[in-house]
């Protein structure tokens, strides 16, 4: 499959996945095909590992007081993600926290599985708690297929560092996707230099969700408009994302080993962000010529 092939087959599960009432069988397992395939996983740089599949991003980053994981992906996932981190030499009991970009299932669905695997405490945005402790049943858009609820342990505030050992991640309300969708931030150190890292949110806009006159959320345009500007003012040389094509990681990781490392893209995510940001407002000129 071509990329563009690839991209227009994720689009339209996506799209099949959203619209209709639930998915079918068929059409869940063609997605699980699609976005569930095992990935080797790598060290992308410094103490920053991915260990998702092969379209779901999921990240190990070490300290020296154990590990962090950001998302789990699907729950179909765990056995791909449990096997990732052993196989890179990391014990599932050194996860010590879980956190996510937002509380969709193809991005947490996994958590409830690894919680009790590891023992980790789970940290989310204070938006998306209620999401995920109803598997995915709660919130302004509520996205099938729902998945096994999780409790949260420590709920977070915009702007708030997380902390083990001598790693700080910072978390960024970027609402509109999901009520706390988050972007995070942290320093990584690869051969002597250091490298602001960031964990872009989702920043597209889900099929059936209005901008103008949103019923379930008023205020949802003005959410994107904030979260669009959140991300433009973060500094970055390293460019991750819940997804692997939001930043071409098939390609990079082929590069993997050349100077400079391939994942320092500080205009792959200028460019990301501006993509989502045209599509936001084409889709609020279409909103408002259908009056
Ligand atoms: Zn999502």
């Amino acid at each position: 499959m071509t990329r563009k092939q690839n991209f227009l087959c994720i689009f339209f599960i996506i799209v099949a996945l959203t619209v209709l009432p639930a998915p079918t069988f068929s059409q869940y397992e063609s997605m699980i095909k699609e976005w569930n395939q095992p990935f080797k996983p790598f060290q992308i740089i410094g103490n920053i590992y991915y260990v998702g599949t092969s379209s779901l991003a999921c990240y190990i980053i070490k300290t020296k007081a154990g590990l962090i994981l950001l998302d789990t992906a699907l729950q179909e996932s765990s056995p791909i993600v449990r096997a990732n981190i052993e196989s890179l030499g990391f014990k599932l009991k050194d996860v010590k926290i879980m956190v996510s970009s937002h509380a969709h299932f193809d991005h947490v669905a996994g958590h409830a599985d690894m919680k009790a695997a590891t023992g980790a405490k789970v940290y989310a945005m204070k938006g998306d708690v209620e999401i995920m402790e109803s598997g995915g049943q709660k919130g302004f858009h509520p996205i099938k297929p729902f998945y096994k609820p999780f409790k949260v342990d420590k709920i977070l505030k915009d702007g708030e560092t997380v902390r083990l050992g001598e790693v700080a991640m910072t978390a960024h309300l970027t609402p509109g996707h999901t009520e706390g969708n988050t972007a995070w931030t942290m320093v990584t150190e690869e051969n002597g230099k250091k490298y602001n890292v960031v964990f872009t949110c989702s920043l597209s806009i889900n099929p059936g969700v209005r901008m103008v006159n949103n019923p379930t959320w008023a205020g949802v345009k003005e959410a994107y408009a904030k979260s669009f500007q959140v991300m433009k003012s973060l500094p970055c040389d390293v460019f991750l994302g819940p997804h692997a094509p939001f930043f071409n990681m098939e390609e990079k990781v082929k590069r993997l080993g050349t100077q400079p490392n391939p994942f320092i893209d500080p205009e792959g995510l200028r460019n990301f962000v501006a993509m989502n940001e045209k599509n936001y407002y084409a889709q609020i000129q279409r909103e408002r010529n259908e009056k």
